[in-house]
């Protein structure tokens, strides 16, 4: 269907893409690689200015989802990024000096909710909305990115970018050793405390806990957070009783997951996995009553076991899903080196999935039945995960799992606003339609409590009381698109020149081509960087080396560069050079955290 909504905002600002250029810090993605990543940034452009402080969309079937219902012919008046009034159209008047945005057939839902995504540029924002994604919780990456997503809150809220809502946090907090690459390592009660009066005083919203954290410094952190009147949401830690955890003040369980390895013993390992286990379904009970007495929210996340168990028979469908065009190189070529089906022992791994999968989707209709908070949470942009579209697996999900339509919706909308107002931030309204609640909201083409999937046809989204149409988001997604061909091309004459032996010159070469574009010129960096990680990988350390001094060669203001070189020295046991260019890589940024960290840990194993 053709919408012919009224426009209601001015063009955007057409402004160069590729505006901003940010390099990430250290080690970065979590759970992905070792390659340090240096990244270019398209932004999606914001920039809605003007007078107008509302709009009215009449003759809507609303779907308020206070209650399983839809409410025919209704008009919603939005002012000020808030819904103040939904009644029948033919008794509300539309206030002078409101855009009015014609409805009919058609259904207004509340925006959906991914709490559980890992943004990795804000490209991305652009996917979210696309698929009616309004809000996403960022559960932690680099410190640059988090730095960068509070930054970004900033500029979406002023109406100068375009995106969801963001809650985020930084790093996680695992022990030590950590697990989760990236991670803050917390040995102490002291060291943890620290870490989270830090991160409550950078302006996060939350933190989240990984698996190695020890009972200890799990008391301590959610003590202190306690303090700065922060949650605590995350894995289930390994270390000790998973019951104990939400106890002592888990406010959230990130995947249910987490209990098939803790609660339910799982086998961890796949090596020599004993292929008689069975999920002792009879303590599930236990399990449930614990988890509502405490409160706890839970994101069931069936969609990531799903989309492993997808993988692992073929990655077919990724490479050929439209949305791939619409994920920056980097992104692919990530999921690319991740190639889930490569792994050994890939039977068990199978056979270990569907247990789980199983075990998910009875958990999931228990702690439904039970009345516990669940909400949607996807790990995107992990491997196969697409932004945006994720969160429609999970709806399908949930519905395959048991659960009504209302009750996948619920969890994709509703509770999502309930989540944030218990544990984040007690004003925040959202997640439903009705009046006082923060305008974010979906026009989509057909009733989705007849089928979660008509969620998928968006026409239109609200976000934070902007209304965006789907050809101006299409618009914007297809010029990323064309960047990114144009990023992928230069990748490949990279990839190339660097095959041929390593040659400087060449990737010299194909620089000097894009001399003026900033963006190319990280995506070069960048894939020098991967490149010479996955030699690495493979144990050639000797032509990592070769390829990772290119990269400080035709990036010698690049701190990440050298640090790279570094952390390659420093494998091949040369820590003489190691030392050298670490400093480098402090002389040119001095912020340069991993570089601060490295060198302390160096020098502190003594003289070289
Ligand atoms: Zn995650």
């Amino acid at each position: 269907m053709h919408v012919t909504t009224r426009r209601l905002v001015r063009p955007f600002l057409a402004r160069p893409l590729a505006q901003t250029l940010t390099r990430l810090a250290g080690a970065t993605i979590l759970l992905l690689s070792l390659a340090h990543r240096s990244e270019a940034e398209i932004r999606p452009q914001g920039g809605v200015s003007g007078t107008e402080s509302g709009f009215a969309v009449v003759g809507v079937d609303v779907i308020p989802m206070d209650r399983d219902q839809v409410l025919e012919n209704q008009t919603v008046i939005v002012i000020d990024g808030r819904i103040t009034s939904v009644g029948g159209a033919d008794e509300t008047s539309v206030p002078d000096g409101l855009s009015r945005i014609d409805g009919r057939r058609r259904y207004l839902m509340p925006g959906l909710v991914d709490l559980h995504v890992h943004v990795r540029r804000p490209d991305e924002y652009l996917s979210y909305l696309a698929y009616g994604v309004t809000t996403v919780m960022h559960l932690g990456g680099s410190a640059t990115r988090g730095r960068q997503l509070l930054e970004d809150r900033r500029q979406i809220t002023a109406g100068e970018l375009l995106g969801p809502n963001i809650y985020a946090t930084e790093r996680v907090l695992d022990g030590d050793p950590p697990v989760a690459s990236g991670a803050y390592s917390l040995a102490s009660p002291e060291e943890a405390r620290r870490t989270v009066a830090e991160l409550a005083a950078a302006g996060f919203d939350f933190v989240k806990i990984y698996n190695n954290v020890s009972l200890p410094v799990f008391t301590a952190i959610v003590d202190e957070a306690r303090k700065h009147g922060l949650p605590v949401f995350g894995h289930v830690p390994r270390g000790f009783d998973p019951l104990a955890a939400m106890r002592e003040g888990q406010n959230a369980v990130v995947h249910t997951e987490e209990f098939f390895f803790t609660y339910f013993d799982g086998p961890r390992s796949t090596t020599e996995m004993d292929r008689s286990y069975v999920a002792d379904r009879s303590k599930i009970p236990a399990l449930v009553d614990v988890v509502f007495a405490n409160d706890v929210a839970i994101m069931p996340d069936l969609s990531f076991t799903f989309t492993n168990l997808l993988m692992w028979d073929s990655l077919d469908h990724l490479w050929m899903d439209a949305e791939l065009s619409y994920q920056h190189p980097n992104t692919v070529s990530d999921w690319r080196s991740f190639n889930i089906n490569r792994r050994e022992e890939i039977e068990n791994f199978v056979v270990r999935g569907q247990w789980k999968y199983e075990l998910l989707q009875e958990l999931t209709r228990q702690f439904q039945q039970a009345g516990i908070l669940q909400v949607i949470g996807t790990d995107a942009s992990l491997p196969g995960l697409f932004p945006g579209k994720a969160a429609h697996r999970e709806l399908t999900e949930l519905v395959k799992a048991g659960l009504s339509n209302f009750d996948a919706l619920s969890i994709g909308t509703r509770n999502a606003g309930e989540f944030v107002a218990r544990y984040i931030d007690e004003k925040a309204r959202f997640g439903r339609i009705e009046p006082g609640y923060r305008a974010d909201m979906v026009l989509v083409g057909e009733n989705p409590l007849a089928d979660v999937r008509h969620a998928r046809l968006v026409e239109a989204v609200a976000v934070n009381g902007r209304w965006v149409e789907r050809a101006e988001l299409d618009r914007q997604r297809s010029a990323l698109a064309t960047r990114y061909r144009t990023l992928t091309e230069v990748g490949e004459q990279v990839d190339a020149a660097l095959a041929d032996n390593g040659q400087g010159a060449a990737v010299r070469t194909v620089l000097s081509a894009h001399a003026d574009d900033g963006e190319i010129a990280a995506t070069i960096e960048q894939r020098i960087n991967s490149t010479g990680y996955a030699a690495a990988a493979a144990g050639e350390l000797e032509r990592a080396r070769r390829i990772l001094e290119i990269g400080t060669e035709l990036f010698p203001t690049s701190a990440n560069a050298w640090d790279s070189l570094a952390e390659i020295a420093l494998m091949q046991g040369d820590r003489r050079k190691s030392i050298e260019y670490y400093r480098k890589a402090l002389e040119v940024d001095p912020d340069f955290t991993n570089a601060v960290e490295q060198l302390e840990k160096i020098l502190a194993e003594g003289p070289v």
